[in-house]
């Protein structure tokens, strides 16, 4: 197999078409683009592989500017002279190079190469990524609707993609106890059949969403509960697993199969939330497995990726016995996915059966969105 020869990592700002907040910042708007890193892997025999990483400081350390450096300075003398294939091997140097501690090290710089490595090896040996690791379980992956928003404009956006073909709308609540049970029923008011995934993104502390929980108790249709409290605070989301009716899940406390040993062994958590974006394809495995051994169910989610980062959770995900439909939302607010080949009928998003990622990266519209960073 021919070796790496060319790393090529290209810092994008993407376009968002509508307003993504959460309970710690923006994830973009009009006019605050998407931070995107684009990783380019080529053979000597001129065979690419595409990655994608999503920095976002406001929901967690890494920043464009770390993506960029880690993978120019620290990652690409790693890869240079490997073959596609030596996946385990590179995943492992990187390791040694950037040495994960309580966290994983750089994991969203580490994914984007997990990813295009992936996308290579495929292409070399003309199977799709999914095939890679075993084989899809479904054609098509049902993705949730991100509802982010005010009290007066939830319902009508959740109306708007249930008539999109929406069954599931994951709600960013924003800690204060009033005003989220007022973004629950506004969304329930326009979609009474809406079935609800509530994201407080860490806004909480086990108290004060104890005041909510009060006041949400009776409505059925929430059907699980992510991240109400801060990513160190496992004692408070086993309080809230103890105090709760609705499931409880971690997503900022979990980017390891080492964090859910923790959270397993404390019973903190009842599911989790799977991102390729955090874990990368190898790790999100290692995951999976300790989820299933463990009796806890697993969902997917992303960072709102554009197309690589898109496909790649869609491989993964069509693997998988995921419980609910995944909240891949790049579709939904970015304006360009910088790719071709995507299939998309309402909430169902094809999984491709061409070699690696099955799609076609547009690298006109990469230079379009590439910008200089001041590093
Ligand atoms: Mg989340």
């Amino acid at each position: 197999m021919s070796i790496i020869s060319e790393v090529e990592v290209y810092p994008l700002n993407i376009p968002f078409i509508r307003t993504f907040k959460i309970s710690r910042g923006y994830i973009g708007a009009p006019g605050k683009p998407g931070e995107h890193v684009y990783l380019k892997i080529v053979t000597k025999d001129g065979e690419v592989g595409w990655g994608e990483a999503r920095p976002n400081p406001s929901w967690m350390y890494e920043t464009i500017e770390s993506v960029y450096t880690t993978l120019k300075k620290y990652v690409t003398p790693i890869l240079i002279g490997k073959s596609p294939s030596d996946i385990n091997k590179i995943l492992m140097e990187m390791d040694q190079k950037l040495t994960p501690v309580v966290s994983s090290g750089q994991p969203f710089a580490k994914s984007a190469v997990d990813i295009a490595l992936h996308d290579l090896l495929g292409k070399i040996l003309g199977v799709p990524i999914h095939t890679l690791i075993g084989g899809k379980l479904t054609d098509y992956v049902e993705m949730s609707a991100l509802i982010s928003g005010t009290v007066d404009t939830v319902g009508d956006y959740a109306k708007e993609m249930k008539d999109r073909g929406y069954r599931f709308f994951k709600l960013k609540i924003m800690g204060d106890p009033e005003i989220d049970f007022q973004l629950i029923n506004a969304l329930i008011e326009k979609v009474p059949d809406a079935k609800i995934w509530l994201d407080a993104n860490q806004a909480y502390n086990s108290y004060t969403f104890s005041l909510l929980l009060r006041k949400i108790n009776d409505i059925d249709n929430i059907v699980v509960i992510e991240q109400p409290v801060p990513t160190y605070d496992f004692l408070g989301l086993k309080r809230l697993r103890e105090k709760s009716r609705f499931p409880i899940a971690a997503d900022e406390s979990l980017f390891s199969h080492h964090d859910l040993l923790k959270l397993v062994w404390m019973d903190a958590i009842d599911m989790l939330v799977l991102k390729i974006a955090k874990s990368g394809i190898k790790t999100s495995h290692k995951i999976y497995s300790l989820a299933e051994a463990t009796g806890i169910a697993c969902m997917g989610s992303g960072m709102t990726e554009s197309g690589v980062g898109l496909l790649a959770s869609t491989h993964v995900f069509s693997t998988m016995n995921i419980v609910a439909p995944v909240d891949t939302n790049g579709p939904q607010f970015l304006k360009d996915l910088l790719i071709s080949g995507l299939e998309i009928n309402g909430a169902m998003i094809k999984v491709p059966d061409k070699p690696g990622l099955g799609i076609k990266v547009k690298e006109d519209k990469v230079e379009e969105y590439k910008v200089t960073l001041n590093v």
